[in-house]
């Protein structure tokens, strides 16, 4: 592809990939002066942050992928002057009794006395909303700690560990890096329900059970409780495409070049990139290369082969050098999007759709229910019931649907299903494991509604219903992220180990690949996981740190 090439121009950094995350690192590369191109495989930038008209003719924009944002930082919005709004939801969760769907446990940010209330309903033991709170409290001390840290130049284990110190977290750090976080969650709760509301933060994308040594899930669980320190997950109003947009504008307003159908072919050693856009094939070069793709899929395009380790995992010959090793773990979730008439009516008479559905609704993910779904899904099998969490996002933010809509009474639902590793689906099953996985959330669904969500569901102008499904290798195919992992990889620890070398901006800023002119600014970055710009933003610091400041002084 490099031969022939329709046109060479140099820049002094070049993405790879438009997702939020390139374009943060576009963003503030340009803002210093940088001349930047991105490329973007996809018609639109934002990859897996985006909202999309999901159901032909139907006026409802919907986060089709991510959909609520906890860990983008504040200071990153303030830099970059990123004009988003993110709402607070009151609810923290509803979870339903699978053995008496009658009553259920609703987490009321607002009203400690009903909280407490819920927790006796669902006959958790005496004490067990005070154990609750202080399990959260404790974990708060060491991410309040640990939040800062994320933006800034990697610790060492031993000074991350001397930061919680001072903070008093002592007892987080055990609990939640040392030791598989099942651990301290079993000794903590009581109740298998309330242990696996607990669970599902270590579990979302990951697959894994609550003791396993490798402690993926404590990562985890480190990451969905960090965010912003508090741990709090906004709804982002307007939708997820809201936040990629806002970051594609303050790329553009910087001056950054942004190139979309341009797909990437190959990067070259010495900082050249090989693209097709237009039909045609392109070729640029730059001082830097920063990779807004999975380190799996930059292999490929490095044209490096990957090698499988006795764990299963495969690690590459540039991730070797990099900061993960852990980049072909395998995603683990069916993602579902639904557009109903109402909010369906629940078994549970004692609580408003509004409220249950207003926070995180669990569904079939007691402790027990998940370490079950856990063993059905790795012994080759679809769990059932399948552990579901779901989302409405209309009810905070209804400025996705349109006004028609809205005056209807219509709302959205996402829902993201758990232990479906993507070792269940195939090029030849997807079409039926898809249908399958449908069947299983909808059933999952069911199991705690009066009524049947396929009731509910509003139809396109050709009478389909308003539905769709993602199976791992659709998102694989959808936006390239490998084996459909939500975070390209496996996550890794905010801080390094002790005596890994910090020798070169990029290996303090967490972004380091083998080649020292090509760096990885997305998910698949330390830190970069989920949707936080952190991986755009710490590339576009370790090239600043590397060079004297451009033309903007
Ligand atoms: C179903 C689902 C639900 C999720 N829910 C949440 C959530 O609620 N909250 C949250 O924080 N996170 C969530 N995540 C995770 C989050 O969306 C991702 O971690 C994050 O969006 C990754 O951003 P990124 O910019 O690093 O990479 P990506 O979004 O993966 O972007 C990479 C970009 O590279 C492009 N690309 C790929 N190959 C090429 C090529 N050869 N040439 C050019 N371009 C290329 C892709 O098209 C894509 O646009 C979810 C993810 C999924 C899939």
């Amino acid at each position: 592809m490099s031969s022939n090439p329709m046109s060479i121009s140099a820049f002094d950094a070049i993405i790879v990939g438009g997702g939020h995350n390139g374009l943060a690192a576009a963003a503030y590369l340009a803002k210093a002066g940088q001349d930047v191109l991105v490329l973007e495989k996809l018609e639109n930038p934002g990859g897996a942050a985006v909202s999309a008209h999901a159901f032909d003719g139907v006026d409802a924009r919907l986060s089709r992928y991510s959909y609520l944002v906890s860990l983008l930082p504040r200071q990153i919005i303030d830099d970059l002057g990123l004009r988003i709004t993110l709402a607070r939801r009151r609810y923290s969760s509803y979870t339903p009794d699978p053995a008496d769907g009658s009553r259920a446990l609703l987490v009321d940010n607002g009203d400690e006395a009903a909280t407490a209330a819920s927790f006796a309903a669902v006959g958790a033991p005496d004490g067990e909303f005070g154990a609750f709170t202080a399990f959260y409290a404790a974990c708060r001390q060491l991410t309040e700690a640990l939040w800062p840290t994320m933006t800034a130049p990697l610790l060492a284990r031993s000074d991350a560990r001397a930061l919680a110190a001072r903070a008093g977290a002592d007892a987080a750090w055990e609990a939640m890096i040392e030791h598989p976080i099942g651990q301290a969650i079993s000794r903590e709760l009581g109740s298998d329900l309330v242990r696996g509301v607990v669970l599902t933060d270590a579990l979302i994308g990951t697959f894994a059970r609550a003791d396993d040594e490798d402690l993926q899930q404590n990562i985890c669980f480190l990451y969905h409780l960090i965010g912003g320190g508090t741990g709090d997950w906004d709804v982002p109003v307007g939708g997820m495409g809201a936040v990629s947009g806002e970051l594609e504008r303050a790329a553009r307003d910087a001056g950054a070049t942004i190139l979309t159908s341009a797909d990437v072919t190959a990067v070259l050693p010495g900082g050249t990139v090989d693209y097709r856009h237009g039909g045609q094939d392109h070729s640029s070069s730059a001082r830097w290369v920063l990779s807004n793709v999975a380190p799996v899929v930059l292999d490929r395009l490095r044209n490096r082969p990957a090698t499988v380790t006795s764990a299963g995992a495969v690690t590459s010959a540039g991730a070797a050098a990099g900061p993960n090793p852990n980049h072909r773990r395998e995603g683990a979730q069916v993602k579902v999007n639904l557009l109903l008439k109402r909010l369906p009516r629940l078994l549970d008479g004692s609580v408003s759709p509004e409220a249950a559905f207003g926070g995180t609704f669990h569904i079939n993910e007691t402790w027990s229910q998940l370490d079950d779904a856990y063993r059905t899904a790795a012994a080759g099998a679809v769990p059932s019931p399948l552990p579901c969490e779901i989302y409405c996002h209309s009810l905070t933010d209804p400025s996705i649907l349109s006004p028609e809509l809205q005056a209807a009474g219509a709302q959205t639902l996402t829902v993201f299903g758990l232990h479906v590793p993507d070792r269940l689906v195939t090029a030849e099953n997807n079409e039926d494991r898809r249908a399958e996985l449908q069947a299983a959330v909808l059933a999952s669904l069911n199991s705690v509604l009066a009524e049947p969500i396929e009731d509910l569901l509003l139809t396109d102008p050709d009478g389909r219903p308003c539905i769709e499904t993602k199976t791992t290798l659709d998102i694989e195919r959808a936006v390239g992220m490998p084996r459909g992992n939500i975070f390209h990889g496996g996550l890794d620890w905010p801080f390094v180990e002790d005596g890994e070398p910090l020798d070169t901006p990029a290996r303090r800023w967490g972004v380091a690949t083998d080649d020292p002119q090509i760096l990885l600014c997305g998910s698949g970055a330390r830190r970069g996981g989920a949707v936080s710009a952190i991986g755009g933003h710490n590339a576009a610091m370790a090239v600043l740190e590397s060079e004297p400041p451009l033309r903007n002084g």
